[in-house]
């Protein structure tokens, strides 16, 4: 299927009551592995491009392969830009065709973080593109949890003044590696949370790695419906490098780079699948409660999922008997091309 609208996999998540796991993506070949991997599980996905890996791969290219992906499978799929760097990357993004952008202004003063942000928000909505901003300081280290908590007063503030769909929050979380077991402040939270009741905003956790599995499960609970994960998935593809070239004593480095790439994407798979599972999404795609239900409803006229995305939906694809396709409940993007720049009635949170 073609990628959907960030905004509408959140939706799910908020009604169902898991999260979409945010998984970064560093070359053109691990949106294969993960959409794959997210096909099998019945589970909604997001790939996200830090902003930091333009200088490697365009963007048209990440979203080309990652829509490519896309349309091999029938879960949802989304593409996001995370950390975005400025407001000049952050248009490009947008232009590019990506399902949701984040701009990440929480290194500047609150006023600052609240003007560019709503420069972000324009530009954002302008593209069809749901926007993510980020307020209070998350940890970067690799050891340091963010000692400039998200205020639950500055949240709403925040968000009346700019108009993010989503804010990413620092409630204890961090990225990379935590020195110790982190503690979520969970009362910050629901604060967060009360004050921004009727906002129309959806809370993400950034730092995925690391946090408890109850935390985890909690923090969904009160109300995250993304979470990012990405250091882990980096660690489980270097040790997977690193017992394939030691399993492999003939390897040379020069024709089989492909499968030392191939043992890489499986470890970011992997890591990404056990995070699916603790954000409850897997086997979400096709319950009758979900908005998109409709995804496992297939038609006479519905292909068959190829064999090398052999999960769950491809043996429903082939074996039930339901003959009708109400069609989405949401609309989704156009499928031959990544022109979902939308018209004014495309953007409406109310879809
Ligand atoms: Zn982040």
């Amino acid at each position: 299927m073609p990628l959907v609208k960030t905004l509408d996999i959140l939706k799910d998540c908020e009604e169902l009551k898991y999260a979409v796991g945010a998984f970064n993506i560093n070359g053109l070949d691990q949106p294969a592995a993960l959409v794959k991997r997210a096909q099998e599980l019945r589970s909604p996905i997001l790939m996200v491009v830090p902003g930091v890996i333009e200088k490697y791969v365009n963007f048209e290219d990440y979203v080309n392969v990652t829509a490519r992906a896309a349309r091999d499978a029938d879960v949802p799929v989304g593409i996001h830009l995370s950390h975005g760097l400025d407001l000049e990357q952050f248009e490009r993004a947008c232009k590019a065709g990506f399902t949701s952008v984040m701009y990440d202004g929480s290194k500047f003063p609150f006023e600052e973080n609240v003007a560019n942000t709503r420069i972000a928000v324009e530009i954002g909505h302008k593209y069809g593109c749901a926007v993510e901003g980020e307020l209070g300081a998350l940890g970067s280290s690799f050891a340091s949890v963010s000692e400039s908590m998200t205020d639950p007063a500055m949240a709403r503030e925040f968000v009346e003044k700019t108009g993010v769909d989503i804010l990413a929050v620092a409630i204890g979380n961090a990225h990379g590696f935590y020195k110790g077991t982190p503690s979520l402040d969970f009362k910050r939270l629901e604060e967060i949370r009360y004050a921004l009741m009727a906002k129309n905003c959806y809370l993400t956790l950034h730092g995925g790695t690391g946090i408890p599995e109850d935390h985890i499960k909690r923090s969904i609970e009160m109300g995250i419906v993304k979470i990012c994960i990405y250091t882990e998935m980096c660690h489980v593809g270097k040790r997977n490098a690193i017992k394939y070239v030691e399993d492999n004593p003939e390897y040379t480095g020069n024709y089989d780079i492909p499968d030392l790439i191939g043992a890489i994407d499986l470890g970011f798979a992997d890591a990404a699948e056990e995070s699916m599972r603790w954000f409850m999404s897997v086997g979400k795609i096709g319950r009758g409660d979900s908005c998109f239900a409709e995804l496992q409803a297939p038609s006479v006229n519905r292909q068959p999922v190829s064999a090398s995305f052999g999960g769950a939906g491809a043996a429903v694809a082939e074996t039930s008997t339901v003959v009708t396709d109400p069609g989405p409940r949401y609309p989704s993007l156009p499928a031959e091309n990544n022109d979902f720049r939308a018209t004014g009635a495309f953007w409406n949170k109310n879809v």
